[in-house]
């Protein structure tokens, strides 16, 4: 039996996960600051397993800005994408936040370069998986890996599945209470492509006996992927029909009372959706 840990961070409300054996732990995303990251790598010294790997499930600076922490206190740990275009997502990210000076706090994380030798050398450190599975050396369940999604959440994104345990660990397919992505980088196709996902998602076989675990926010049933498929649609309409921003926002507000992230990643969703003529 594979153990599931969900890692809760503060910053964008977004989780880490620790898959772990008796001894042995894969890492799954490392938060959005290395301030966070350093909190995690503590849980993971603490726990007293190994950290046999971290694995990135996409291309958003939320799921890998820890990794410059993380490796600090792990050095050799390999670190893992599902594919060449993940790999490249992340680049690409750390290349666009640094030309906007998004990481300015986050030196560390810009690409390496020749001209900065002291930043993140992702071209060598982060590698492609050869197989679609993870494995924990105690454990005969593999972890499957899934990444031939269409564009979403992110341009591509990987869900992993334990199927002996009927565990899904959905990355940012599902979010629990708390506003979605769907800002720049994320058109109103992707969105109903996401939805698609969400109902093959529900057609699985035994969807009602699977165990869910979202990218920001908490686990659950099947009701995460109904919920998020009633968020989406409910942002595809409101955003449509809203003339202003402002308008937007509040009937979104009203419509997902408590959801966290509505000055962050709401305000970015509604703005790139709703454009107001001038
Ligand atoms: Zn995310």
């Amino acid at each position: 039996m594979i153990n599931i840990e969900r890692y809760e961070g503060t910053e964008a409300n977004v989780n880490s996960y620790l898959l772990s054996d008796d001894e042995n732990t894969i890492l799954v995303d490392v938060l959005r600051n290395s301030v966070e990251a350093e909190g995690l790598a503590d849980h993971i010294e603490k726990d007293g397993k190994k950290l046999n790997c971290i694995f990135i499930t996409h291309g958003h600076a939320d799921h890998y800005m820890g990794l410059g922490a993380l490796l600090r206190r792990f050095p050799n740990v390999p670190v893992k994408v599902a594919t060449t275009a993940i790999k490249d997502d992340l680049i690409g990210f750390s290349q666009w936040m640094e030309s906007v000076g998004w990481l300015e706090n986050e030196p560390q994380m810009k690409v390496k370069t020749p001209e900065n030798p002291a930043g993140f050398d992702y071209v060598n450190l982060v590698s492609v998986i050869d197989e679609p599975f993870l494995k924990l050396p105690l454990e005969a369940n593999r972890i499957h890996v899934h990444a031939d999604y269409p564009g979403n959440e992110c341009g591509h994104i990987t869900t992993l599945t334990i199927p002996e345990q009927k565990a899904f660990l959905a990355s940012d397919l599902l979010y629990d209470k708390v506003h979605a992505w769907c800002g720049p980088g994320t058109n109103r196709q992707e969105i109903h492509q996401w939805i698609n996902i969400l109902d093959e998602t529900l057609e699985m076989k035994d969807a009602d006996k699977w165990t869910f675990y979202a990218g920001h926010g908490q686990s659950g049933d099947q009701t995460l992927v109904t919920n998020m498929k009633g968020y989406l649609q409910q942002f595809l309409d409101i955003t449509e029909s809203e003339k202003t921003q402002q308008g937007a926002m509040d009937r979104l507000i009203d419509a997902f009372p408590g959801f966290a992230q509505e000055d962050f990643l709401l305000i970015h969703s509604v703005n790139y959706h709703v454009k107001e003529s001038t």
